[in-house]
């Protein structure tokens, strides 16, 4: 290909992005008058948001009294204090407006028998400041996210939201230090596009994929983050990665926290409930970084279950088929094909794996990207905004309390499209581009499209994945993370030798997953070289060398920028410790749409 030809468009405002996030921030920004567009390499409900189970945290109080406080109070707690207090609180209070603008918007929630929307019992969430579990997630059986995305995208819809589906996003287009927009392939005529934009807003998910055993959905290759580091912009506590307890051993499907909440518990060989040891008050419904480590723990000390003795059970058949049935349906199911288990008789093989990523690209409390300097550790990058789990804002600190993601995921893309509304003014006219917008990026595509190497992509991922799920596990010491980077940091040469066997433009899936794998190793970089500086253990990162936590040292958001030579260079910036309540000035409350 010669010169590339762009065929250019213009927006208010571009979200990359069709998830939860994506879609609450598209339609919030038509609703508020923007042009908006929404970009996406998947069909929107093919997001891995659909996968979710659980349920969306709020205080409503439907099943027993309840109140924000107490929630933000599990949410600074369950982040191990490096979540940012303005913006949990944000989050919290926000959640119960959030959650019945939902109900309106016509989620199915599950309901109690006076027609209220059902709340279950969700790993860390607690009344009066941690005493005892309460009821707080709101859930339409164990399929909330299903329900929630066809929603959002139902709502996207009805405000005739513009969509540019199987479009990859390749890159942001930045211009002296602001995103202007954005270059993207449409991969299903091969054509590359150009989009002006006043704001950029990134919802692309999480980064699962750099590990051998995820949760997530292929699609989750962290391409948002490897943008934002390619732009030269920091990534940030990239270092905290999120292994949820009960992933199906073997294939690493998902078994929602919500069965432990609906009485679920863990065994060992010896028949043992052995979270009565480690968590004496939440025991089974301990956080996910308590859980799995205690999991973790029995396994090496040899009581591990199964002929190997390397998983654990989790048992639900003493709850009864109707139960099950009825609250946790989507489970049993995956339960008999990924395990070949009835869940009404037998316990479940389970094994911690990989699920969610709290680090991500910094933002404020309103989804404006940052890019700290030593004076202004909050500067924000003009035009650019982050929001759902590709951002860090951070509420989620150090690790993420089960249902406080599809929370983030509405109330961040609300917040967004309502700080779109403030900072834009409809049809305002674009300066030009800059006269090489767009070329770098497809001297990165044309570069992977024409690759004439000898190692296949898959095999290359393979073995990023393995050293990733190997070397930056549940437990961590400065041997295997000195380790992993250097091994991390070999595997990123060996892309000099890929080889694609599709040469096209079109629909062309060798090169979309080879761009992917791309994205992938900028992520892997920037989270095993952040664990290594790391010498503490701090929520999802637990350093055997540093079993405590270090509040004098380490009670700062990490920084990492990967360079396109894929050298990594670390910082920091501080924890904001301050809460909002001082200051009510937040995103004008007077203008809520519920
Ligand atoms: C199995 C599972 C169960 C979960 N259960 C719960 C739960 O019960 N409660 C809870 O709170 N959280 C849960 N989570 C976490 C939560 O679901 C996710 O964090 C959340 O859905 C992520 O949403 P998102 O909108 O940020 O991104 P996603 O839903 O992952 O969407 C990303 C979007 O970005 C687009 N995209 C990505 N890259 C590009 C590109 N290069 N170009 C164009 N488009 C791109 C994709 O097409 C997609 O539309 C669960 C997660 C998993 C994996």
């Amino acid at each position: 290909m010669a010169s590339p030809a762009f065929i250019d468009h213009d927006y208010d405002v571009v979200v990359v992005g069709a998830g939860g996030a994506g879609l609450r921030a598209t339609f919030g920004a038509v609703a508020e008058g923007l042009k908006t567009a929404c970009l996406t390499k998947v069909f929107p409900t093919r997001s891995h948001t659909v996968a979710a189970q659980g349920g969306v945290g709020a205080a409503l109080g439907n099943m027993a009294e309840d109140r924000w406080d107490w929630h933000m109070y599990d949410t600074v707690k369950g982040s191990d204090w490096l979540g940012d207090q303005d913006a949990i609180e944000y989050m919290c209070r926000e959640a119960i407006p959030a959650v019945y603008e939902l109900e309106h918007f016509g989620v199915p929630f599950s309901r109690t028998e006076d027609g209220k929307i059902y709340q279950r019992p969700f790993g860390g969430h607690m009344r009066n400041f941690g005493e005892a579990p309460v009821q707080r997630a709101c859930a339409a059986a164990d399929r909330t996210g299903h329900a929630i995305l066809h929603t959002l995208y139902q709502q996207s819809l009805k405000y005739k939201a513009k969509f540019f589906v199987e479009f990859f996003t390749l890159d942001l287009i930045m211009e002296d230090g602001a995103c202007r927009g954005v270059v993207a392939w449409n991969l299903d005529d091969g054509t590359l596009h150009r989009f002006r934009a006043h704001q950029t807003i990134l919802a692309t998910g999480g980064y699962g994929r750099a590990y051998f055993s995820c949760t997530s959905a292929h699609t989750c290759t962290g391409d948002g983050n490897a943008m934002v580091a390619r732009a030269g912009l920091p990534l940030q506590d990239m270092e905290f990665v999120q292994f949820h307890p009960t992933g199906i051993y073997g294939a690493g499907c998902l078994i929602t926290e919500g069965a432990r909440g609906e009485g679920g518990y863990l065994t060992n060989a010896e028949g043992e409930r052995f979270m009565e040891r480690y968590a004496p008050t939440a025991k089974d419904l301990a956080s996910r970084d308590v859980v799995s480590r205690a999991m973790t723990m029995e396994v090496r000390e040899g009581r591990g279950v199964g002929k190997d003795n390397d998983h654990i059970f989790l048992h639900l058949e003493h709850l009864g088929a109707d139960v099950l049935h009825k609250r946790l349906p989507g489970i049993t199911e995956t339960a008999r094909v990924f395990s070949g288990v009835d869940a009404t008789r037998d316990p479940i093989p389970v094994l911690p794996t990989v699920h969610y990523n709290m680090g991500g690209i910094p933002t404020n409390y309103m989804g404006e990207v940052i890019n700290p300097t030593a004076d202004e550790p909050d500067r924000i990058v003009p035009g650019l905004m982050a929001v759902g789990e590709c951002a860090s804002v951070s509420v989620h600190g150090a690790n993420r309390l089960g249902t406080n993601s599809l929370l983030d995921l509405v109330v961040f893309g609300r917040a967004a499209a309502k700080r779109c509304a403030q900072t834009i003014t409809p049809d305002t006219p674009h300066a030009p581009l800059p006269k090489d917008a767009g070329e770098h990026s497809v001297a990165m595509l044309e570069r992977l499209r024409t690759a004439d190497g000898t190692r296949p992509t898959s095999a290359i991922r393979l073995d990023l994945q393995k050293a990733m799920q190997a070397d930056a596990a549940v437990f961590r010491t400065a041997e295997t993370l000195e380790q992993g980077c250097r091994t991390v940091d070999a595997i990123a040469e060996t892309v000099a030798d890929i080889r694609l066997a599709d040469r096209s433009m079109v629909f062309n899936t060798d090169l979309v997953e080879a761009l992917e794998l791309e994205n992938l190793i900028a992520n892997a970089k920037a989270t095993i070289h952040s664990a290594r500086a790391r010498t503490e253990s701090r929520g999802a990162h637990a350093r055997e060398d540093y079993p405590d936590r270090d509040d004098d040292r380490w009670m700062k958001h990490s920084l990492a920028w990967v360079d396109a030579a894929g050298a990594v260079t670390l910082g920091d910036r501080p924890v904001h410790t301050y809460t909002l309540t001082k200051d009510v000035d937040y995103i004008a409350p007077q203008k809520r749409v519920y």
